[in-house]
């Protein structure tokens, strides 16, 4: 399968609600949203994807995905749909009914790295089941919470029948690889700055380094 590049985005415009440590780094203006999604609609192969299920999915990604003829999965936090600056039932059908994927976020996005037996049951299984029934569809991708997860969080996610699993580890993907590293946009990204990142052949150095640490980045 072809190498395709995974771009994913957050937050659009003004939070709604109040944003986790660091998370602003996450969030873009409008209009630097709109000139990146223009950008990476050029690429060869991409796949665009929305982390957290904020209400900026439906009120600014959608219409501008519509408009380009673009498609998009967006992961959602189950735990927060109805809460303020988040996706409400009703958003989350609307994405779908313009042919958008709908993914499991978890419920309350905390990291799944060392979780117990009810938290994992609670993130791995309750939050996709009410994802499933708001959407009318089965849902069967997942993306880590903060970007966190080791073997134990895969081999759990294997064992649950997930069918792909997007990480936040800024490299190119194997297209139909069951894990999907995705370059999640920063605050300070430019068209430029992430087609130069994304785009660019990696140095070996750099993808044999990428490859060892995959396990253990952080954030999305
Ligand atoms: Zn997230």
């Amino acid at each position: 399968m072809p190498s395709v590049t995974n771009v994913c985005f957050h937050g659009i415009g003004a939070p709604g609600r109040e944003l986790e440590p660091g998370e602003d780094a996450y969030w873009v203006s409008e209009d630097r949203f709109r000139r990146i999604l223009d950008e990476v609609a050029t690429w060869p192969a991409v796949r665009l994807s929305f982390d957290d299920g904020n209400a900026s999915d439906l009120a600014i990604g959608l219409p501008a995905l519509v408009e380009r003829g673009l498609r998009a999965d967006f992961f959602v936090v189950a735990g927060r749909l109805g809460q303020p600056g988040s996706l409400d039932d009703d958003g989350v059908r609307q994405l779908r009914s313009h042919g958008m994927g709908i993914g499991t976020h978890g419920m309350w996005h905390r990291s799944w790295r060392g979780m117990g037996d009810g938290e994992r049951h609670e993130e791995l299984v309750s939050a996709r089941q009410r994802l499933a029934d708001v959407a009318g569809t089965p849902v069967d991708a997942a993306a880590c919470p903060r970007g966190q997860y080791d073997r134990r969080v895969l081999g759990d996610l294997r064992r649950h029948g997930y069918a792909r699993v997007y990480t936040s580890d800024r490299r190119p993907a194997n297209g139909g690889a069951w894990l999907q590293p995705r370059f999640s946009v920063r605050r300070d990204d430019t068209p430029e700055s992430l087609r130069a990142e994304a785009l660019a052949p990696a140095p070996l150095t750099r993808q044999v380094r990428g490859a060892a640490v995959g396990v253990v980045k952080r954030w999305r």
